[in-house]
């Protein structure tokens, strides 16, 4: 499914360049002049051009989160305006450039990537305007979802739904509906209200569900490839608190009664270890206005607690786990047995537990990894997962990861989301890179993909995807 082989990463680091660059606007007002080209020998690293006033890195390598692709794009730009981003364009024009933009590189894919010229809104992150009436708020597309998140608290509002890393920008959530869980709540584009959008003429287009629908819908989804998106209007709803109860089951049993679950929680969510019948089911519901926090523990058992969690998170849960399969790449036959333990070391016990938002939607992702996740009609997860447990049961040599993520997402009206048209099912498959280490993953995908294909599925842009 890798259609590029992209350079190893140097050791020089990304954020050292950024972290070089100075935000603040240049004072003398020059401006950009296609006809001069940019200086083409190489530079170093750390070479920051402000040729044309318009902050641009040379010679940077970008590498998405699951460090499985990289790329140096010819020039990465650092626009900190609308004019700025208008120039940049008008280069990439110019010189026959293709560009992209760029959001936190965190998609699992090369989508962001573009040996050309590429953007990052990093600079373009601010809170523009919060209304407390209609519970809105207008943002530039570069802020993340993790500033916003906390904005948004210090004025007693909360997105109402997130993915399992806030660490994304608002751009590049939208651009490839990024979704969360929960049968009533949709993928998180479907709560823009209004967007504004420069198109690769220079034209700035404002758009909604009222004005100009067409483009709206096509923009809410349109994986970076319709215009650079720059300001969002969100809407959100009042803060809120979550109750999670975490429980071990069967898959057979949540199969069985799925009808149930997605009734019993707003944000039900599920894990299944594959070689196992175990699952770890998530129930997650909002508790009503006016709820509080538990009150907190006291110093000595909180300092116990925190041990205890670091122990078997990070102790257990990710390094004991990361060394068990980085050994099974040797010995590929312990793999179930490691899924097995690790379900009952981790998730074998009830737990529960309440907090705000965004501290139980995100939750930790481990280790650098392949992802492939595929939408299917909610009413053929029985028949999907059954066929991808009888395919493993069929393939005896193939050994696969934990966990098979089970999430569920309302229909929406936006034309390339996965969930277009449907109330949707998402099942997303991992297999770690234990220590960075070459690892097979294909044949996992594509079953999948191709069993999920025959129940109508489509698949999440953002993934390791081989349907363009
Ligand atoms: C650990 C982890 C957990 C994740 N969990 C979830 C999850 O729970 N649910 C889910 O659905 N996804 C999840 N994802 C995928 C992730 O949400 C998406 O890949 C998201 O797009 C990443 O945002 P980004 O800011 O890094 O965008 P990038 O990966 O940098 O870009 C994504 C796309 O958006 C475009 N883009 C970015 N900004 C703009 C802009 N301003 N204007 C126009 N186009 C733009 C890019 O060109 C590209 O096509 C996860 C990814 C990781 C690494």
């Amino acid at each position: 499914m890798e259609r590029k082989n992209y350079t190893p990463l140097p050791s020089n680091k990304t954020a050292d360049i950024l972290s070089s660059c100075h935000p603040d606007k240049n004072s003398d007002n020059m401006t950009i002049n296609p006809m001069n080209p940019l200086p083409l020998s190489p530079r170093p690293v750390s070479c920051i051009e402000d040729h044309y006033n318009v902050i641009a890195c040379r010679d940077l390598t970008l590498t998405n989160w699951s460090e499985t692709f990289s790329i140096q794009p010819e020039l990465y730009f650092l626009p900190r305006d609308v004019e700025e981003i208008r120039e940049i364009l008008l280069l990439s024009k110019t010189n026959r450039k293709r560009l992209r933009v760029v959001g936190r590189c965190h998609s699992p894919s090369d989508i962001a990537f573009c040996t050309d010229y590429m953007m990052s809104l990093k600079l373009m992150n601010r809170v523009l305007q919060i209304s407390l009436e209609n519970l809105t708020v207008k943002v530039e597309a570069g802020i993340t979802l993790t500033k916003l998140n906390s904005e948004l608290e210090k004025h007693d509002m909360a997105l109402p739904v997130l993915p399992s890393l806030s660490d994304v920008t608002v751009g590049g959530a939208i651009n490839t509906a990024t979704h969360g869980s929960g049968i009533g709540y949709q993928v998180l584009s479907a709560y823009v209200i209004e967007l504004e959008l420069i198109t690769c003429s220079g034209g700035v287009v404002k758009c909604s569900k009222e004005d100009k629908s067409d483009i709206f819908f096509s923009v809410l989804c349109g994986l970076g490839s319709l215009g650079v998106v720059t300001v969002v209007t969100l809407q959100c709803e009042p803060s809120y608190l979550l109750y999670q109860r975490r429980t071990p089951s069967t898959l057979d049993h949540v199969l069985d009664d799925l009808d149930d679950h997605l009734t019993q929680s707003e944000h039900f969510r599920f894990y299944w270890f594959p070689h196992t019948n175990h699952v770890s089911l998530d129930h997650i519901v909002r508790l009503p206005q006016g709820s509080v926090l538990p009150p907190a523990l006291p110093p000595l058992t909180k300092f116990i607690d925190n041990i205890t969690t670091w122990f078997w998170n990070y102790a257990v849960g990710y390094h004991a786990l990361e060394f068990a399969y980085y050994v099974s790449t040797m010995v590929p036959a312990i793999t179930p047995w490691i899924n097995r333990i690790w379900f009952f070391l981790q998730f074998s016990k009830e737990t529960e537990r309440i907090d705000r938002s965004p501290n139980i939607f995100n939750f930790d992702c481990l280790f650098k990894q392949h992802v492939y996740e595929v939408s299917i009609p909610v009413e053929k997860t029985q028949v999907v997962l059954t066929e991808l447990r009888r395919y493993l049961d069929r393939h005896p040599h193939l050994f696969v990861h934990f966990p098979v993520e089970v999430r569920f997402v309302a229909a929406d009206d936006i034309y390339l989301s996965p969930a277009f048209g449907r109330n949707s099912c998402f099942i997303n498959v991992i297999m770690y890179r234990p220590y960075g280490k070459t690892i097979e993953y294909n044949k996992w995908f594509s079953a999948l993909d191709k069993i999920a294909r025959e129940a109508g599925g489509r698949p999440h842009w953002a993934k390791v995807c081989s349907w363009f």
